[in-house]
């Protein structure tokens, strides 16, 4: 079986767990410090907030940026829920704009059309390794005054015109194993604002700067110098991990193009695309549904995932809360995307085999 993703833990790993362990300060301690500071370089940012998963990122940065009851947050339907369910914890309304259908990213226009006077931040999603339209997106943020919030939970290391992912205004990552690197459960706001930093600081450990005095409702969800020391292995192989993906995604782009009704993934002008998914479309003039497609490759051993089938808006959950709009161009992507392994793991032989079989 040729798994969807794989985590890449090696000896570096195991040691530096194993010290954190024989050290006795297992919980946040300075590993953890250690890691906030290379993830920061490796950003390009002042500074980075270690939190204990993807969802927790969001979650504080949203609650450092004062957002709340009566506030509005505009982002992209076609996306993992954390991505707007962050929203729900902080008691403000996630407001849906819909994709772009070429990078499955949110459309800048169609932002401008959800701005109402309660808009107060923006979440867009880097989905599968492709920075967003951040140009456009902080262009349209400092004419209405709103905070971006870039879930970059799918693209450390992506760029845009040289620009890293997470460099932006705020950036949030996620390290779960799945991801392009990992640190078991685990997740980072990246910033520089300084003022802003102190805030995620508090919101992540009980509000308090000074342990036992509490400025602000806060919550426990600090990473574990365990998770870090993980995290600080892979961070010194994340441009490599990312390397192999992006040559993978180019064999599989050259050997996919004369299939006809399949539609491969691009990397805008400017873009590094990290390829933490590669995610083909199946369109009808393939000759098979996307169903088949999906058994026949798992039943030759190929793994696949589909990153979404269902848009956020059209989820039970988010029906119950009263959302009955359309995005047309995410509910219509959302019924044609494959997504293939490109993970480090990947070989050149499984690249092979995985297009001779599409091309059957
Ligand atoms: C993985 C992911 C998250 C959540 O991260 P967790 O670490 O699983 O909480 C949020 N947004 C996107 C786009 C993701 O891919």
């Amino acid at each position: 079986m040729i798994p969807i993703a794989k985590p890449l833990i090696g000896e570096e790993e195991i040691n530096g767990v194993m010290n954190v362990m024989r050290s006795g300060t297992i919980a946040e301690g300075p590993k953890v410090k250690e890691f906030e500071e290379e993830f920061a370089k490796y950003v390009g940012v002042e500074h980075a907030i270690a939190v204990n998963s993807g969802t927790a990122a969001l979650h504080v940065a949203l609650l450092a940026k004062g957002i709340g009851k009566g506030d509005e947050v505009i982002t992209t339907p076609f996306t993992f829920i954390a991505t707007s369910n962050s929203v729900l914890f902080t008691g403000a309304k996630p407001v849906f704009a819909d994709i772009e259908e070429n990078t499955f990213n949110i459309d800048p226009e169609s932002i401008k059309n959800k701005i109402t006077k309660n808009t107060k931040a923006i979440i867009p999603v880097d989905l599968y390794g492709h920075v967003a339209d951040m140009k456009a997106i902080m262009d349209i943020a400092e004419d209405h005054d709103l905070a971006v919030i870039e879930d970059a939970c799918q693209a450390h290391g992506a760029t845009q015109n040289g620009k890293m992912a997470g460099s932006y205004d705020v950036g949030c990552f996620s390290f779960y194993p799945t991801k392009n690197m990992t640190t078991s459960e685990g997740g980072i706001i990246t910033a520089n604002d300084g003022k802003f930093a102190e805030k995620a600081r508090m919101a992540k450990s009980h509000g308090s700067k000074v342990r036992y005095y509490h400025e602000m409702l806060g919550f426990n969800l600090r990473m574990t110098d365990i998770g870090a020391a993980i995290g600080l292995a892979q961070l010194k192989k994340i441009d490599v991990f990312n390397e192999k993906r992006m040559a993978n995604a180019k064999l599989l782009n050259e050997k996919l193009k004369d299939v006809s009704g399949i539609i491969m993934p691009s990397a805008m002008p400017g873009c590094k695309h990290v390829f933490h998914q590669y995610t083909i479309r199946v369109t009808e003039e393939y000759g098979m549904s996307r169903d088949d497609v999906i058994k026949m490759l798992n039943d030759a051993g190929i793994g696949t995932g589909i990153y979404y089938p269902l848009p956020i808006h059209q989820q039970p959950f988010y029906k119950e809360l009263g959302y009955d709009e359309t995005h047309p161009v995410a509910e219509k992507i959302s019924k044609e995307v494959i997504s293939l392994p490109v993970h480090p793991s990947v070989t050149a032989e499984d690249i092979d085999f995985i297009s001779e079989r599409l091309k059957r």
